[in-house]
């Protein structure tokens, strides 16, 4: 089979497309033949050997992917043996059972491959420590993304009522057609939310304790690098800010989150936004691109 592999740290170009034997399953584990995979930007983090997680040289990347199982079964994964951010870069994967859920015929393969980060993500944003409750304004800042507009779509079906951020009209054109009730431009954002899910923490974290209402809640997902706040906000608004990586998620975490999306992925409630689709052997290309701003959806390798 092919898989990429990654023999030194750097560049997108040290994505290499290789030629490597065909996975066997141990006892326990699962083989999934894969049709896509999903990009992600800590793809490109551990990439450049700039991630707190360091895999052994060579390593193959990737968090996500969809697929079919040896008994024809359609599935999406999250993980593989290799661990949650490791090893789905090939057109066979090894997982354990709780990293694999089934695909509904609905949806496609790429939307499938787009599914185990963003939709997790924004799960455990929004309502593991975001506790974002019905009627309550949400704010996606950075909702034109993967996670983003799985935000919008899971905050909307709850009954949110839900702010969402874009830098471009694309982006922002995406997150009105997902049920958004107020888009804007990232830092165009008037209103006071109860909960601010944020991409860009290094970027955004000081105006948000600014826009935060009562008792609110800033949930970190994304952040680039370091910002001076003034915690006086947390005091005098009673507000909180919680932080998580789903790297560290238990299998157990994982699974309880995966059974809360199962029914809005088969009725079209959820539908995964795919923006770009390459090709395995491009898998450089498709780092380049999720690294650029204008984001319109997930990105995902074919196969
Ligand atoms: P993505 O598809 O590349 O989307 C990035 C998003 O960030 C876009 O919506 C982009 O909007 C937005 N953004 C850019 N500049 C912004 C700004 N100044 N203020 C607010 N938003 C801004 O990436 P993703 O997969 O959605 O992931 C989003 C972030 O969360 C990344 O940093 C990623 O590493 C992180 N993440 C963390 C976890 C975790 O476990 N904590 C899990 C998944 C992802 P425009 O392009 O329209 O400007």
């Amino acid at each position: 089979m092919k898989a990429i592999r990654v023999h030194q740290w750097g560049r997108p170009e040290v994505l290499q497309l290789e030629t490597a034997s065909d996975p066997q399953p141990a006892a326990g584990q699962i083989r999934v033949h894969v049709k896509a995979v999903g990009v992600n930007p800590v793809d490109t983090y551990i990439r450049a050997g700039e991630y707190a997680i360091k895999p052994p040289l060579p390593y193959t990347p990737g968090c996500e992917a969809a697929g079919v199982l040896d008994s024809g079964e359609r599935v999406y994964t999250f993980g593989t043996v290799a661990g949650l951010v490791l090893g789905s870069y090939a057109e066979q994967i090894l997982c354990e059972p709780w990293q694999v859920h089934p695909l509904p015929a609905r949806l496609t393969f790429a939307q499938g491959a787009a599914i185990g980060v963003a939709y997790t993500t924004a799960y455990r944003a929004l309502f593991e420590r975001g506790r974002a409750q019905p009627g309550e304004t949400v704010l996606i800042h950075g909702a034109s993304g993967g996670v983003g507009l799985a935000a919008v779509q899971l905050a909307v079906a709850h009954d949110c009522r839900v702010i969402g951020t874009a830098s471009t009209e694309r982006g922002r054109q995406l997150v009105r057609e997902q049920g958004a009730h107020i888009v804007c431009e990232h830092h165009a954002v008037t209103e006071t939310p109860d909960v601010i899910v944020e991409m860009l923490a290094n970027v955004n974290l000081a105006g948000d304790l600014e826009l935060i209402g009562r008792r609110g809640r800033i949930v970190v997902v994304g952040n680039r690098g370091t910002i001076e706040i003034n915690p006086r906000f947390l005091m005098t608004k009673d507000a909180t800010i919680a932080g998580f990586a789903i790297v560290t998620l238990a299998a157990e975490e994982s699974e309880v989150i995966h059974r809360a999306l199962a029914p809005g992925l088969a009725d079209g409630t959820l539908r995964p936004v795919v923006g770009q689709e390459f090709p395995l052997a491009e898998a450089a290309r498709a780092h380049e691109a999720v690294m650029q701003s204008g984001a319109a959806g997930k990105i995902v390798l074919r196969i």
